[in-house]
């Protein structure tokens, strides 16, 4: 088994929904337990500004899946869930990236883990911190806590209100 951290986004819809919908896909993927979820954050877009706020949150599974064929099952169950690729960045009805799967490096074209701008963004650190305090970065050993500590966190804000 493998532990994975996904990151989880939406911004068309019924963005909640969406997202609940992509968790219990993923629990039902092939040798794929999901462990933590965690609340649902509103932020505000990343990237390109210009678009509605999204609706974010991380979970933990544990998995058999090699990381190249979780990623494709994360695809499918984007695709099942109407997502419509229009433009990199752009308004999605649910996104789902890997951002670690165990200790592992990859860097290839259509998988990069640990996900390059995870380090960066409010909105996969906040979620993420809230199911696992102490995570570190494989490569370096370094805690996320710090990365986050150096950040902007003010667009992103937890959900009280949960349908
Ligand atoms: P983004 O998430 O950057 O807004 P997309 O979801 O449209 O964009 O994904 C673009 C490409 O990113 C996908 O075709 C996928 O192969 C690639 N990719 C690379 N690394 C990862 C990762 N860690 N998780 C998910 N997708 C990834
Ligand atoms: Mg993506």
């Amino acid at each position: 088994m493998t532990k994975v951290y996904l990151s989880l986004g939406s911004n068309m819809g019924n963005r909640q929904d969406y997202l609940k919908k992509a968790v219990e896909s993923l629990d039902r993927l092939l040798e794929t337990e999901v462990k933590a979820v965690s609340s649902y954050y509103e932020t505000a877009a990343w990237g390109l500004t210009d678009q509605a706020d999204f609706l974010n949150l991380a979970l933990a599974l544990d998995t058999q899946l090699p990381a190249e064929s979780l990623l494709s099952a994360c695809q499918a169950i984007e695709k099942d869930l109407d997502r419509v690729r229009h433009e990199h960045w752009g308004p999605r009805t649910v996104d789902i990236d890997i951002l670690l799967y165990g200790q592992e490096i990859w860097r290839t074209e259509h998988l990069k883990v640990p996900h390059p701008l995870m380090t960066q963004r409010a909105f996969v650190l906040v979620p993420l911190l809230e199911i696992a305090e102490n995570l570190v970065e494989p490569q370096t050993g370094q805690a996320y806590k710090k990365y986050l500590s150096q950040i902007d966190t003010s667009d992103v804000r937890k959900l009280e209100q949960v349908d």
